[in-house]
């Protein structure tokens, strides 16, 4: 069995002298490494076509964490809070899913991931939870900076995939995101949710492995069922 490799999006930013860049958290590539992956990076700047290319020489993706979906690719509200939207990134990110979802190719998805996730299959996003959820929880960790810390429970659906791979019906995640799904994309399955009843995951059931959740189980290693969402992907690769 050869070692899985996991295409892995990045996020814009700028250097200490102001030049564009393109990141990673260690914290994605060492939670892939520890399931035994190579972390292998895409960047944003090719186009939708191009992004098939990229399919065939990985075995699986990990959609990360970053800024916000342009609120137009998904008729959303604008909202003084979005921030860091990234056209190019928009436009990698949903080719990707859209040919991971119709290759059925092993991918995790994970918060601004998933929301990708929902948009490229014709979803909404809330564009600032807080304002638009009624009776919303805290979703954004506003109290800490300690990412690895449990914020709110999530119920996971029995019988889902995302059940069998954490072996729990209730979960304590961190929460790290001011956005979250609103109606949910074709083809998905909603298979966790928070007690104020957002939507805390999706899955595509005609895939190996095609999960998406809203926390950050990079952040949250120390846990079992976490570290078991990355081997799950690279299981499905193999
Ligand atoms: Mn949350």
């Amino acid at each position: 069995m050869s070692t899985p490799v996991i295409g892995v999006t990045m996020s814009h930013s700028v250097n200490k002298v102001e030049m564009p860049t393109q990141v990673i958290l260690e914290a994605y590539l060492e939670a892939l490494r520890n399931a035994g992956c190579i972390p292998l990076l895409i960047p944003s700047g090719i186009s939708e076509e191009q992004t098939r290319e990229i399919l065939i020489r990985v075995d699986g993706l990990l959609l990360t964490g970053g800024g916000d979906i342009a609120p137009q690719l998904f008729q959303g509200d604008q909202h003084a809070a979005v921030y860091d939207v990234y056209p190019q990134r928009d436009t990698l990110e949903i080719g990707l899913v859209r040919a991971a979802v119709d290759e059925r190719i092993p991918f995790l998805a994970i918060c601004r991931g998933a929301q990708v996730v929902n948009v490229a299959m014709g979803g909404t996003l809330y564009t600032h939870i807080d304002d638009q959820l009624a009776g919303a929880l805290d979703h954004h960790g506003a109290e800490t900076r300690d990412f690895s810390k449990p914020v709110h429970d999530v119920h996971i659906t029995l019988g889902s995939r995302l059940h069998e791979v954490l072996g729990l019906a209730e979960l304590k995640v961190n929460s790290l995101h001011h956005q979250g799904i609103k109606r949910l994309g074709q083809g998905l399955v909603a298979v966790a949710s928070a007690p104020d009843s957002l939507i805390e995951a999706v899955e595509v059931p005609d895939n190996p492995f095609g999960v998406a959740v809203q926390w950050h189980p990079e952040w949250m290693q120390q846990d079992a069922p976490q570290r078991a969402l990355f081997q799950a992907l690279a299981d499905a690769c193999e």
